[in-house]
Parts: structure tokens; sequence; C-alpha cells
């Protein structure tokens, strides 16, 4: 709040495909839709249609002894979009309560199976699942952490699969292998303790926009199935076509046995997460016996405005083409950014699906904030991870868009 007091902090009044609006009259690109959250624009006309709709219809009912359309249809879709075998859907409100869900959802899974010292979890160096205190205890971002470090169960941890970290002259997916090798090892002597691995397919995103080949996906899901270890893939941020493809598992052809979706899930219109599941968890949980049952309540899970919201995202996806129109975009980018890519304090350019990052070189301690503050005067909103400066717009954003993101993007560095 310190650095508040003098930073520029616009006042956003509207919104309108991938710009926002503030008091003032200045306009600012979202070149990171806004966190990750939105897909198709902000104001976007058909999305406001069904939410408007469902508002004369029902604002909110709780979703416990009682059900409601928007729920029913958009777990009927969900089930049909997502990678095969997970015919099962948990709602909550936002990101962290999803992995929390997920977790809880796993120990509970091999207590009712009998096997309660199974309750400890596998994460990823690097990885981020959110920040309440169980999603804290997977994630290995050390400021979010430190000060927490006394109310945590900390989990296993195993090397990230981050490409860059490879030797030199080893392939990609010889790394993969050999970071899944690690998992491997660490479950042969522990499985009898774990409840699952989670993971973030693909992308770590917090953790600086880290990439991964999908080797170590399809690697992890074989050794957690010979161990009898759960697979948790958190697609907060990477699913609903981040990656290029629907969901980042795709790229490995793998199905998890939890999912976690937020964010983008209601184009990015209000709080809204689910965890996806197979029938061998559901039928763990199906029982006379109400303490076997799984008991998580929020207030607003499965919120109907904000399902219908997700409901009218995925009818676009439907209408639309978005990943092929996509691809044209992203090769766009790409094309016009060699100025970018080439920059003397560019390293590391990289891109996947709608994910562009590169790190700066000589960046300083304060340059995250330093350089969100000065891409406000460029009118672009960007927020680098540390020295990682990346790009997630929205998908809606045009050649021109582009442009003038890649145009304020040289400025800033230049400065
Ligand atoms: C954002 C994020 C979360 C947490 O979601 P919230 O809605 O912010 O709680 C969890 N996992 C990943 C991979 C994320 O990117």
């Amino acid at each position: 709040m310190k650095r508040h007091a003098t930073a520029r902090i616009p006042s956003i009044v509207t919104g309108q495909g991938v710009w926002l609006y503030d008091e003032a009259g200045g306009r600012y690109l979202d070149a990171i839709s806004s966190w990750w959250v939105n897909l198709f624009g902000h104001c976007n006309s058909r999305i406001n249609a069904a939410v408007e709709r469902q508002l004369e219809q029902l604002e909110h009912v709780m979703l416990a002894g009682i059900s409601h359309p928007p729920a029913v249809e958009l777990s009927r879709r969900l089930s049909q979009m997502t990678p095969p075998g997970l015919a099962h859907c948990f709602y909550a409100s936002d990101g962290a309560s999803a992995v929390e869900i997920a977790l809880k959802m796993s120990a509970h899974y091999w207590r009712n199976r009998g096997q309660r010292e199974k309750n400890e979890f596998v994460s990823v160096a690097g990885g981020y699942h959110g920040e309440t205190l169980g999603a804290l205890g997977v994630t290995d971002i050390e400021l979010f952490k430190e000060a927490y470090s006394p109310l945590l169960r900390r989990s296993y941890q195993v090397p990230s699969p981050d490409s860059r970290q490879r030797e030199a002259g080893e392939a990609p997916r010889d790394f993969a292998i050999r970071c899944a090798n690690a998992l491997d090892d660490l479950l042969a002597r522990e499985s009898q303790s774990i409840a699952a691995f989670i993971v973030e397919p693909l992308v770590q995103c917090a953790g600086g926009m880290r990439i991964h080949d999908a080797e170590y996906l399809r690697r992890t899901r074989e050794i957690c199935t010979r161990h009898r270890v759960h697979v948790i893939a958190d697609e907060i941020a990477v699913g609903f076509g981040r990656t290029g493809k629907l969901f980042a598992c795709e790229h490995a052809g793998i199905t998890p046995d939890f999912l976690c979706l937020s964010k983008g899930l209601s184009g990015g219109y209000l709080p809204l997460s689910a965890v996806l599941t197979t029938a061998d968890v559901y039928n763990a949980f199906y029982d006379d016996d109400v303490r076997r049952a799984f008991l998580h309540s929020h207030s607003y899970s499965g919120n109907p405005l904000a399902c219908a919201a997700a409901i009218a995202t995925l009818q676009i996806f439907d209408d639309d083409g978005v990943l092929e129109k996509n691809r044209g975009k992203a090769a766009y980018l790409n094309e016009q950014a060699t100025a970018l890519r080439s920059h003397r304090r560019v390293r590391n350019f990289r891109n996947i699906g709608m994910i562009w990052a590169f790190e700066v070189n000589n960046a300083d301690a304060d340059f995250a904030w330093s350089f969100s503050q000065a891409a406000l005067t460029h009118g672009l909103i960007l927020r680098p991870l540390g020295s990682t400066v990346y790009f997630m717009p929205p998908y809606v954003i045009s050649e021109e868009e582009i442009d003038f993101l890649i145009a304020g993007t040289l400025k800033l560095l230049a400065a």
C-alpha cells in the first residue's frame, strides 16, 4: 500500500474488447486478460446477453439439495469437451477452492478405499496453485509462502520440467523424461503415503511462464497409475484454449483423475470453478453413510449467473472456430515480433498458443513494478513476473491491437 500511495492506479469505469477505459478517459490494452481470466473481451455482447437473460430468471440458489438448469447444462458441456472419462463435476467459486477440493477429494478417496495413510501430496518446483492454506502447501513461490510457513503442510516436491533448465544439447523430450523419472523414484519409495501428484499441464504460469514438453505429462500419468497415485491437473490458467488446444492435457492425450478449471471458465465475468473427476472417484463416495460423502460447500458454489456466463463462453468456442482463429493471430504476432525477439534486452522469447513470454536482461529488483507502471503510460496493462514479461491477451485481439502491443513493448524496453 505504501507503494500505491505514489503510484498510478487507473480507476477503470468501462471496458470493450481488449480495452479498458479509466475515469479520465485514458484507455489501456489489457494484454494479460485481467490476470488470465478474460477470453472474449470485456463487455462481450453475447456473454452480456446470457447473463442478462439469467438475471431475469434467477440470480442465485444454493447448490445443495437443490439443482438448477444452468449447472446441469454446464456440467454436461464440460464433461463432453474435456478429456474422456471425466463424467462428474463439482463446483466452487474460485481457483484456489477448486485445488482445495481436488486435494481433499483425493485424500478422502483413499480413506474411503481403506488407505487412510495415503494423504500426502507431490507438487512441482516453481508451481502455483492458489493462496489458501492447502493450495499454498503445494505452491512453490517463496514470496507468497514464506510468511505463512508455520501454517502450512508442506508437500513433496519434484524438479520443474521447465525446458529452459535442460542441459546443453539435451532434447526437450529427454529432459522431460529425466524429470518424470524423479517422480518415479519418489513414488517408488513413498507411494504408500501419497494421495496425489498435482501439476500445471504444459505451462507453469505464475512461476514464470515455464513451458515443458508434453512427454512429461504422458510419463507422469503412467508413473502415477503404476504407483496408484492420483493426478490432479490444474488447468485453471491453461484451460479453455490458452495453449492452442482446448485443454493442455490434450497435448499429451492424457486424462487426469481430477481436472481443476476456473479463470476462463466464465469468460472472465464471474467467480466460478469446477473440479471434474472420474466414475472411479465418484463411486468411492457413493454410499449410505454420510461420513463417506464428500462434504465441501461454498455459499456461492455453482452460482447460476456465473454458470450462464460459462455456457455462453463455451458456446462461442462452438460457434466461432476459436482455436483455428487463434492460430492465425499467434502466427501474426510471431511475425511482427521479430524486433522484440532479437532485442538486446530480450532472451528466451517463447510462445505456446496464446501465451508469449521472455526474460529481460539487466532487470533490477523493482523491475516488475516499474515496468508495469511505465506500461500504463503507453496504454498497456502488463504485469511481469520478476524479470519475465508475458502477453496473454484476450482471444479477440485484432492485428492492429497486436501492432499496438508490440510497439508499446519495444518503447518500454528502449526506456
Ligand atoms: C490463478 C491460479 C489458481 C488460483 O485461482 P484463484 O481463482 O486466483 O484462486 C490456481 N492454479 C493456477 C494454475 C492458477 O493460475
